[in-house]
């Protein structure tokens, strides 16, 4: 059987081996093999990477250059995307047609993104008396989890090298074969030492090693909220910047007069999308209690059409959860909705097949909004459908959790959706079906984090602003 063996880490532009002798085990979900190994690194490999990074740093490095390492990187990841790919789908199960568009092109986008945003930026401008200069925030510490490995490192590495920063990348344990094809491309590209470093290892070492080193200047974390809380807490204690992308409850809002045919079957799509590992998936479906039992007929068809099983069959649409911990997560929710009264409509906690971390699609109906299902994120392939009277109560079921992540607005026209979503205290929201946008800000509100990824607004997270007050011309 082909194994992928990493056994070293990537430091100061060139593969050492990690200070211990520890490895960490990279299982297919979906065979429940182990497919491949990364080092176990420690404290000692995190202090190495970030002296390194902080060699590398230059404050005064020119646009120009940016803009060369990030075309560079750019070019080698393009050509390693079907590879990349095909490990997304190894590590951890993401269905072969999702590896190679979702899980790989929409990285690309978000790259040639920030690329974009490095040739129209204004680096200089002038406040009343003040000249005022962005200028390279420093190291940054990027941890990112595994639900889409490529994109979360896309979305950290890329904009900081545009903006003249050096990172120190911890990946996540679950995914990180498809992170350390892209280190080769960082490689190929001839970054200068120090640039971009790896080290994967025990998140409770590694992650909480680059939130609280001195030397780090931002941590950039996605990941879970319980975790990214941790995160925040040393990085407030070190005094460092802090962006944190965490999880979401994101709420589907169909309102009376929409097509809800369309809007049943994007949603279900979109809740389902990577077997529910999703931070953005709408998943809650808020349907008009006057409309309720033709959505339910909706929904169970749309979801009946999904196939679940071997992620590499091209008309796989749901593989197997990532782990053994994720699918047991996911099965105990479900079970425990089951057991708060939530009415399963289809699917449920059984393990479909014999081997690999499989569950099929699972839709709860009259789910109450207070309950565990309603407000606290499964990350998996479950949705929850709750109906309301009016839209002052869709609103407020909306707003009713801790999170506010994403979300969609349906109604009979943009612009009544458009006053709705004015009103729900979430980051992102598809105004009847309006497309994904790789440029626009992500980013929480409340418990789904701070500061915003992606195009312009996630590249200002790596700048920091500095003013100068000039004297009147003479
Ligand atoms: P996680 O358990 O919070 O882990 C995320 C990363 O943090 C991993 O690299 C993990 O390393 C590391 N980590 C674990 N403990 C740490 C600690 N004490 N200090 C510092 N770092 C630590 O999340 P996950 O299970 O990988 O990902 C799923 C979660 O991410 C969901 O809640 C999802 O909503 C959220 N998410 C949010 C976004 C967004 O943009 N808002 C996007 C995607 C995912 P190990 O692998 O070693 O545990």
């Amino acid at each position: 059987m082909h194994t992928h063996q990493r056994s070293e880490l990537f430091i100061d532009g060139r593969w050492v081996a990690p200070s211990g002798s520890g490895v960490i085990d990279v299982v297919d979900p979906a065979t429940e093999v182990v497919i491949g190994h990364v080092p176990a690194g420690d404290e000692a490999d995190v202090d190495a990477a970030v002296a390194a990074a902080r060699r590398a740093f230059d404050p005064a490095i020119t646009v120009p250059e940016r803009r060369q390492r990030l075309r560079r990187v750019i070019d080698a990841m393009e050509k390693r995307l079907p590879d990349i790919a095909n490990l997304i789908t190894a590590e951890m199960g993401a269905p072969v047609r999702i590896a190679q568009t979702v899980q790989t092109q929409v990285p690309l986008a978000v790259a040639n993104g920030f690329a974009d945003v490095l040739d129209t930026f204004d680096f200089e401008e002038r406040v009343g008396n003040s000249m005022v200069l962005r200028e390279p925030y420093g190291v940054v510490g990027a941890i990112t989890p595994w639900n889409y490995p490529l994109y979360q490192v896309v979305a950290k590495v890329l904009p900081a090298i545009a903006a003249g920063c050096t990172v120190v990348l911890k990946p996540s344990n679950e995914a990180p074969l498809s992170v350390f094809a892209f280190i080769e491309a960082c490689e190929e590209a001839g970054l200068p030492p120090g640039v971009v470093n790896i080290v994967s290892g025990p998140g409770r070492v590694i992650g909480e090693r680059l939130a609280s080193h001195p030397d780090v200047d931002f941590v950039s974390f996605t990941g879970s909220t319980g975790v990214g809380s941790r995160v925040g807490e040393l990085a407030g204690q070190s005094v460092k910047k802090v962006a944190l992308e965490l999880g979401g409850k994101s709420a589907n809002v169909i309102l009376d007069g929409a097509d809800l045919a369309t809007a049943v079957k994007v949603g279900v799509g979109n809740a389902f999308l990577n077997g529910g590992q999703t931070c953005m998936a709408w998943t809650r479906m808020l349907v008009p209690q006057t409309h309720y039992h033709e959505a339910l007929d909706l929904i169970e068809s749309a979801v009946n059409r999904y196939t679940v099983g071997d992620p590499w069959d091209p008309a796989t649409r749901i593989g197997p959860s990532a782990s053994q911990s994720q699918f047991d997560t996911v099965r105990g929710f479900i079970d425990r909705a089951q057991r708060d009264g939530a009415r399963l409509l289809t699917g449920g906690s059984e393990r479909i097949r014999d081997i690999g971390f499989f569950l099929a699609p699972t839709v709860f109906a009259d789910v109450d909004p207070e309950s565990e299902l309603g407000q606290e994120e499964v990350f998996g392939p479950v949705l929850a459908v709750i109906p309301y009277t009016d839209d002052d109560d869709a609103l407020r079921i909306a707003n009713g959790t801790p999170y506010g992540l994403s979300g969609a607005v349906w109604a009979a026209d943009d612009d009544t959706a458009i006053a709705f979503a004015r009103q729900i205290q979430t980051g992102q929201l598809d105004i009847n079906g309006g497309p994904y946008n790789p440029t626009a800000p992500f980013g929480g509100y409340k418990k789904s984090g701070i500061g915003r990824e992606l195009g312009r607004f996630g590249f200002e997270e790596y700048l920091q602003t500095k003013s100068l007050q000039l004297r009147a011309r003479p």
